[in-house]
């Protein structure tokens, strides 16, 4: 194995989680010529991700590109309209894809099933080695390059991508430092059978404490959706714990009549909720991606999608400067990418970050800003417009990849 690895890459991505292994996707299909070593120090994630995705139409356009979509079309539900409500309060806003010329405002999927299609397809490329080893120890600038430090052996690449989601010691260690917000919750995450079919409507529901997040998955009955239950971290702890019965009571206590009724649960499993990021995302031969640059509220349901933008951007610059004779790991190069993905990165933490507080909070003005906002939400169309081209990841610039 040390043999393989030792060598110089075009690119060394660290972590092939669901950012790790579609930017290796993405890049080995751009460009047939770059030599790329993914490393996981876990196998395929499938198995231990319980959570379902929210795919905004601007990711499905570039899996569409990379040619993936038809295996995941089936294995998704279309989100067709969404209901925001609070509960106890009189504002809510029922958004229609159609109204707004969508045929949906996004497609769910499980991440096991988004990853199985990511891990299927590396296969096909050549040019990706992808293993399975120990942590490396430590990266080391090099002139022209950076050093990945592993137990094989060292290796070296133009550019090494750091994508280990919220485990940063490689990037601790270079002296990277990170701003976090601990919101003080815990998303607890179940798939659940409903009483009713979903017919594709997703429903947010703030509750005062949190968020309670309901997302249509696929499947014959229909009834199938994935819970995102945003709590105090010791409420989550014992929803986690108590009997399913138990568990369906309270949460259907929470979910009123507008969201349905819960008949059955799955296994629960629960992720703190941060907002964590990078100072910096790029120094020569370097760049931090997804979680690993940007861990942000669950809320809006943004994370990922927001990765996938990036991930596309960067594979536009880098294919560019290819063809220009521009190393991968080129600091000007870098930071335009910085530079082309501020707005869009700006702007939705921003929001992940500004609804959870709005709604978290039970003061009047709180209380009248977030009614009147839901109630203006459902009478302005231009609002509700502008709402959906955010989910939708439409407002950020669109990257150009290799048909
Ligand atoms: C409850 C919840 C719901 C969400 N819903 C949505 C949604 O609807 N839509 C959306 O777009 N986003 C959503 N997100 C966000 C999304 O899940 C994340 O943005 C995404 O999973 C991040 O992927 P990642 O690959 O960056 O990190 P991770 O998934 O954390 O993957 C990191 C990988 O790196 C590996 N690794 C770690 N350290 C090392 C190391 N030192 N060496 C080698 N390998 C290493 C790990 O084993 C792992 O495989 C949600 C998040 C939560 C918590």
């Amino acid at each position: 194995m040390s043999g393989v690895i030792n060598q110089h890459w075009h690119f060394a991505i660290v972590g092939a989680g669901l950012s790790g292994a579609c930017l290796a996707l993405l890049l080995a299909r751009e460009q047939s010529q770059w030599n790329i070593l993914l490393i996981d120090t876990q196998s395929p994630a499938a198995e231990r991700d319980h959570r379902a995705s929210a795919l905004s139409a601007s990711t499905v356009d570039v899996l569409q590109t990379m040619g993936l979509w038809p295996s995941l079309k089936d294995k998704t539900a279309a989100i067709t309209a969404i209901d925001v409500s609070d509960r106890g309060h009189l504002g809510s806003a029922s958004l229609n894809a159609t109204e707004q010329n969508l045929s949906a405002y996004g497609h769910v999927v499980e991440n096991a099933q988004l990853a199985s299609v990511f891990q299927q397809a590396l296969p096909a490329f050549a040019n990706i080695t992808y293993i399975k080893a120990p942590a490396p120890t430590a990266l080391k600038p090099r002139q022209g390059g950076m050093s990945l430090i592993l137990e094989q052996g060292d290796c070296t690449a133009d550019l090494v991508v750091l994508a280990g989601g919220e485990h940063r010691p490689l990037a601790e260690q270079l002296g990277i430092s990170f701003r976090t917000d601990d919101y003080q919750r815990v998303a607890l995450v179940a798939n659940l059978t409903m009483a009713e079919a979903h017919d594709g409507l997703a429903h947010e529901r703030f509750t005062g404490d949190g968020a309670i997040a309901l997302l249509p998955l696929p499947g014959e009955s229909g009834k199938r959706v994935s819970l995102v239950w945003t709590l105090a971290a010791e409420s989550a702890e014992d929803m986690q714990k108590v009997a399913a019965e138990d568990f369906i009571v309270s949460l259907n206590r929470q979910l009123g009549s507008r969201a349905g009724t819960a008949l059955e649960v799955d296994y629960r499993q629960c992720f703190p909720v941060k907002k964590i990021i990078a100072a910096e995302q790029v120094r020569s031969h370097l760049l931090l991606l997804g979680n690993a640059a940007h861990s942000m509220h669950p809320v809006a349901g943004q994370g990922f999608n927001l990765s996938v933008r990036d991930m596309a951007t960067l594979t536009e610059l880098l294919s560019g400067a290819y063809n220009e004779g521009i190393a991968a790991g080129d600091l000007g190069l870098l930071q335009r990418y910085v530079k082309l993905r501020k707005d869009d990165q700006g702007r939705t933490v921003a929001l992940s970050d500004k609804l959870p507080k709005l709604f978290g909070m039970d003061e009047t003005l709180a209380m009248a800003a977030r009614n009147l906002g839901l109630v203006t939400l459902d009478l302005l169309p231009p609002l509700r417009q502008g709402f959906a081209r955010f989910g939708a990841g439409l407002m950020a610039r669109r990257a150009h990849l290799r048909e």
